[in-house]
C-alpha cells in the first residue's frame, strides 16, 4: 500500500518530476480520464502587437483528477509521454480545440487556435493526415492552426522531427518553436526549420526592464528572427513596461497575465467579442 499524505500536496505546488510511485498512480488514474471526462482545455488569447486585437487563442490543457483536484500539465504531460498515453491524449486535445474554433466562428468569431504538441506525436507517421481530418470535420482551414513545439524538442532532434516539421507545414498548418532561447538552436539549424514563429521562452520576458542583458537577448532574437521572415511572439507578459519594451523592440504578438490568463472558451468568446479596454 502506498501512503499519501499531505506531501503529496505540496508536491503539485512545486510542480517537480513526481516520484516513480506517484507517477505510477497518476498513470493507471490518468488512462480513461478522457472517457471520464476529467480533462478540459482552457484558452489563452494571443494578442497583435501593433493593433491589440485578439489574433488567437492557445489551448492549454487542464486535468481535474477526482480526489486530487487540478493536476497541472507540467506534471502529467511527461507522465503521459512515460506511458505510452500521450497520442489519444494528443487527438482529443487537437480534436477538442477545433471543436471550439468551429463553435466560436458560429458565434461570429473567427480567429487562430494553438495547440501544443509533444515529442511522442511528432513522431506518429499519420499525424498530418489526422489532423487534417479533423480540420476538415469541423470546416476549419489548416492555415488556422499553429501546432507548437517546444525548441529543445525541434532541436535535441535529428531528421526525423524535421521531417515531420515539414509534413505538418506541407499541410498548410503553421509550426510555432515553443519556449525559445531555453534550448540550444543555432542559427543555420533555425534557418532550416519551416517555422513560422519563434515564442521567446518566458524567462526573458519576465527580466525585461530589470536586465539589460535580457532586453540585448530579447532585441536579438527579434531581429535575427525577422531576418529570418519569421514572427516573433512573447510569452508571460505580466505587466505595462514588459509590454511596452516588447512592443518598442517589435516583437509581433504578445501572450500573458497582463492581457489574460488561460479561460473557458465560453469566457474567451466574450472576452474577443468585447476586450476590458475595447
Ligand atoms: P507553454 O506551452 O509554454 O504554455 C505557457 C504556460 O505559461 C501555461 O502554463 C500558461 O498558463 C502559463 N502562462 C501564460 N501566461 C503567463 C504569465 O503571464 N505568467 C506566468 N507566470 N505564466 C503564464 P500551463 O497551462 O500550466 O502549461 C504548462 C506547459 O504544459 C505548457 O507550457 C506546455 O508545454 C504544456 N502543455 C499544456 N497543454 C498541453 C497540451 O495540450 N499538450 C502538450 N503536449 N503540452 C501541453
Ligand atoms: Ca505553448
Ligand atoms: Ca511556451
Ligand atoms: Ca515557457
Amino acid at each position: 500500500a502506498k501512503v499519501k499524505g499531505a506531501g503529496s500536496v505540496g508536491f503539485y505546488r512545486g510542480e517537480r518530476a513526481p516520484a516513480s510511485d506517484e507517477a505510477l498512480d497518476l498513470a493507471r488514474d490518468l488512462r480513461g480520464a478522457i472517457a471520464r471526462r476529467e480533462l478540459h482545455l482552457m484558452f489563452q488569447p494571443k494578442i497583435d502587437a501593433g493593433s491589440a486585437q485578439i489574433t488567437g487563442a492557445e489551448a492549454l490543457l487542464r486535468w481535474t483528477h477526482p480526489e486530487r483536484g487540478i493536476v497541472p500539465p507540467s506534471v502529467f504531460i511527461p507522465i503521459s509521454e512515460q506511458f505510452g498515453l500521450i497520442d489519444e491524449i494528443g487527438d482529443w486535445v487537437i480534436e477538442e480545440a477545433c471543436r471550439q474554433a468551429h463553435l466560436w466562428r458560429r458565434q461570429g468569431v473567427r480567429m487562430r487556435i494553438a495547440v501544443n504538441l509533444s515529442a511522442r506525436q511528432l513522431l506518429q507517421p499519420n499525424l498530418p493526415q489526422r489532423i487534417r481530418g479533423i480540420l476538415r470535420r469541423y470546416r476549419i482551414h489548416p492555415s488556422l492552426l499553429t501546432c507548437e513545439i517546444t525548441e529543445s524538442l525541434a532541436v535535441e532532434s535529428t531528421e526525423a522531427y524535421r521531417l515531420a516539421l515539414i509534413n505538418l507545414q506541407k499541410s498548410g498548418m503553421h509550426i510555432s518553436i515553443d519556449d525559445f532561447g531555453t534550448g540550444y538552436s543555432n542559427l543555420s539549424y533555425l534557418r532550416e526549420l519551416p517555422a513560422r514563429e519563434l515564442k521567446i521562452d518566458r524567462s526573458f520576458v519576465t527580466d525585461l526592464g530589470e536586465s539589460e542583458h535580457a532586453h540585448s537577448i530579447v532585441d536579438a532574437v527579434i531581429r535575427m528572427s525577422h531576418a529570418l521572415g519569421k514572427r516573433v511572439v512573447a510569452e508571460g507578459v505580466e505587466n505595462q513596461r514588459q509590454m511596452e519594451i516588447l512592443v518598442a523592440l517589435g516583437c509581433d504578438e504578445l501572450q500573458g497575465y497582463f492581457f489574460a490568463k488561460p479561460m473557458s472558451s465560453e469566457l474567451l468568446l466574450l472576452w474577443a467579442t468585447s476586450p476590458p479596454d475595447g
